[in-house]
């Protein structure tokens, strides 16, 4: 059975949910995951941010028109009395609900569930609009079988486990449909697998019952060999190996949550990237092999700190790096590149919650210089094929851009490089105008 994921845009109006259900309703069974309206987690996140800073009255102010939107979109998508006395009946639970955490103290679990309320309306409108049109379309309720655990990592395990028993409690059915992005924690408390998660559910769930293929339907016609938000002429990819996929999402493409692809990769299921609003086009797939070799894409990834440990000792000293990686790891905070020379070792990391407590631990083994607002720039593709004269056509193509940081070799996929924020744009449109597009 394939597992289809349609994202914000792709079910963002009653039009588009319509132009959902008659791309899918083929005959053939199959799971279909949905994010929430585009816009909705934002205001979710907005109701959340003002009730932390007990800011009831803005909260409530867009608790209120984010309701009255959904009593449009109800009012608008379906043709029953009936179907519209249910599709009110979710809205007002699930505002219910949001309500409910606007007196009293707000916590995290609050947050939590107003968060969920997205992909649970908009699942709960589109059941309602296939059985309108009478298809044969059931809910899975993703609360039931999709998990993290203390670490807040995925439990595809738990979900293996439990799926089949809620498919067989949901009842025999052509179309079945379940939520993105929404899980629960190791608590069993409502949680989510962080922005933009749902692709990430579809494909834990492609693995989970062992599907043929996860597609992942968007608002652009594949994966772009750059970031079309940033840069111009920018060129779709037919076929993207695993390993490039995963790189290019871990470092800043926002077409695919981070962890999308290993799930996928994990049991060699083929993911299929493709354009609701532009079916018929062949999208991009991603497998275990790629089709080109070389260069294929950059991505960016924003948000980077970057820590700089001059040793007072590390001269021919050793034990100093297993010191140094030994204070991340106690503040459980993941060094995405690295650098070193003999006197100096430079990293970077984006979760700076721990900021503080790391760098004076890292003070008792030397001086320290930390730069906030730089962004890692990964360039991908298969390097071994490239191998000769690789590094100078990058280093050409970015003349006249301060490199903060080279990473190379660590795979033979990708190399990065740290430049500032204030820099990502020119740097991405550098290498798409003298690497990439020559
Ligand atoms: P969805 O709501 O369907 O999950 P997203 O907004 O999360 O959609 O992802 C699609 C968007 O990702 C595109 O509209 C595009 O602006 C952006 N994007 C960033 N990098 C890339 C890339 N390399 N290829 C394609 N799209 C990209
Ligand atoms: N609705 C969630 C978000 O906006 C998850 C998703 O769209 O993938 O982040
Ligand atoms: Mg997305």
């Amino acid at each position: 059975m394939k597992v289809l994921k349609f994202g914000g845009t792709s079910v963002g109006s009653t039009e588009n949910m319509r132009a959902v259900m008659e791309l899918i309703t083929d005959g053939e069974q199959k799971v279909v995951v949905l994010s929430a309206m585009s816009g909705t987690t934002n205001s979710l996140v907005e109701i959340s941010n003002y009730l932390y800073k007990k800011n009831k009255d803005s909260a409530r102010m867009v608790i209120n028109q984010l309701e009255e939107k959904y009593i449009k979109v109800v009012a608008n998508l379906f043709e029953k009395a009936e179907s519209k006395i249910e599709g009110i009946k979710v809205v007002k639970e699930s505002f219910t609900a949001i309500r409910s955490f606007t007196s009293g103290d707000f916590k995290e679990i609050g947050e939590k569930t107003i968060l969920a309320q997205g992909e649970l309306i908009s699942t709960a409108l589109f059941v309602i609009l296939m059985k309108e049109n009478g298809h044969k379309a059931v809910y899975l309720p993703a609360l039931d079988f999709m998990r993290i655990d203390a670490d807040k990592a995925a439990d595809l395990y738990y979900t293996k486990e439990a799926i089949p028993g809620v498919i067989e409690k949901a009842g025999e059915a052509d179309y079945y449909i379940t939520q993105g992005f929404i899980c629960r924690n190791a608590n069993d408390e409502i949680d989510n697998l962080q922005r933009g998660g749902s692709d990430y559910t579809a494909t834990l769930i492609g693995a989970a019952i062992e599907s043929e293929e996860v597609q992942i339907w968007t608002d652009i016609d594949g994966f772009h060999n750059n970031d079309p938000r940033f840069v111009e002429k920018t060129r779709k990819i037919e076929q993207l190996s695993f390993d490039e996929a995963a790189e290019l999402a871990y470092f800043g493409a926002k077409i695919l949550h981070p962890l999308t692809v290993l799930p996928a990769k994990l049991q060699n299921i083929p993911v299929r990237l493709k354009n609701t609003m532009n079916p018929s086009d062949s999208g991009t797939l991603i497998a275990s092999n790629s089709s080109e070799s070389g260069i294929k894409a950059v991505a960016a990834k924003d948000g980077i700190t970057a820590i700089k440990i001059r040793s007072y000792r590390m001269l021919m000293a050793y034990g100093f790096m297993k010191s140094i990686f030994e204070i991340f790891e106690f503040f459980k905070t993941p060094i995405d590149m690295v650098s070193t020379s003999e006197v100096a070792v430079s990293l970077t990391i984006d979760d700076t919650r721990n900021l503080e407590d790391i760098k004076r631990e890292l003070q008792e083994y030397g001086e320290v210089e930390i730069d906030t607002d730089q962004s890692i720039v990964c360039i991908v593709g298969d390097l071994i094929a490239e191998e000769k004269g690789f590094a100078a056509k990058i280093f050409n193509a970015l003349e006249g851009i301060p490199i903060r940081m080279i990473s190379y070799g660590g795979s033979r996929h990708n190399i990065s490089i740290l430049v500032p924020t204030s820099l990502k744009k020119q740097t991405l449109q550098a290498l798409n105008d003298n690497l990439l597009n020559v």
